[in-house]
């Protein structure tokens, strides 16, 4: 991937982790795309979802963990965030970072505006170690996260060294996936399909496994749109990128840990949805084909 075509966005920050700063509010309602149906029934169901699963704190949106990561023990013990200000762009993981989040903004921006919508482009807190959000602590080892409530990405460093070790899954593409992966959560937020889902659930047709395979869509959506502004990828690449998706994938990631995939608990599909769902929305470039939710087979 030759990612140094791109141009550079002003929202990556630092989160220095000293604790009693400012941090980043979230702004800005969800829009709506007219024509984008969830299809899990009308407005009664949600309203009732709602009145059985009060939602006292918006779940994080993350790549792979299961059950949203923070826990409401370590949301009471939330440290304040930490003074963040803008990244060191002379470090070259911060140049990636802050050209793949450019490359979103200049593919998000276009597409909201030809729905006639404003795209609002969301800052990257990049952190070390732990942070905190507008959806409690966070640890590096929960991965990359969104975070619904504050509207920002949440990215550690340290999680590529973790995708070439612990994930198998190198690459430039494949990092640039995971960026991608979570911008579509901040998309589906824009797009007001969170808050038609409320709180996810969980199981291989569950909600949560939809919204995440749809956020894969997403970032195969903008896969194709950046390449066709760029033209940047080169052999290969597409490859890492499925290999990513379908590294992270909860069957995979299941019977790594305990031996054996349990389907009703899955959060975010198997390795061979996740990879399918990359590919459908990087051949398509179009989130029409991302309906994981009136989709017959995930
Ligand atoms: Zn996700």
């Amino acid at each position: 991937m030759d990612w140094q075509k791109g141009r550079q966005s002003d929202n990556v920050v630092q989160d220095d982790g000293s604790g009693g700063g400012g941090g980043f509010g979230g702004g800005g309602g969800g829009m709506r795309f007219g024509g984008f149906h969830l299809g899990i029934g009308g407005t009664i169901i949600v309203v009732i979802i709602a009145l059985i699963f009060p939602q006292t704190r918006p779940l994080i949106m993350n790549l792979f963990l299961s059950g949203g990561g923070a826990d409401s023990s370590q949301q009471a013990a939330a440290p304040a965030p930490g003074q963040r200000h803008a990244a060191d762009a002379n470090d070259p993981q911060v140049r990636f970072v802050s050209t793949i989040l450019a490359s979103t903004e200049d593919v998000w921006g276009p597409y909201f505006q030809s729905m006639g919508n404003q795209y609002e482009r969301p800052k990257l807190v990049l952190f070390h170690g732990q942070t905190s959000s507008g959806c409690g602590a966070a640890q590096e080892s929960m991965g990359p996260f969104y975070c619904p409530a504050d509207h920002l990405v949440y990215l550690d460093l340290d999680f590529f060294k973790e995708m070439d070790t612990r994930f198998h899954a190198s690459g430039d593409f494949a990092r640039a996936y995971v960026i991608a992966h979570e911008v579509g959560h901040h998309v589906q937020n824009l797009l007001g399909v969170m808050q038609q889902v409320g709180r996810p659930t969980e199981g291989a047709t569950g909600t949560s496994v939809r919204l995440e395979l749809q956020a894969d869509c997403f970032a195969g959506v903008w896969g194709n749109k950046s390449q066709a502004q760029l033209n940047w990828l080169q052999a290969g690449d597409i490859d890492s990128a499925l290999n990513a998706a379908s590294q992270v994938g909860d069957d995979t990631l299941q019977k790594e840990s305990r031996g054996y995939a349990v389907p009703d608990s899955f959060t975010h599909g198997t390795s061979a949805q996740r990879s399918r769902w990359f590919k459908a929305g990087f051949q398509s470039g179009d989130i029409r084909s991302c309906d994981t939710f009136n989709a017959a087979t995930l």
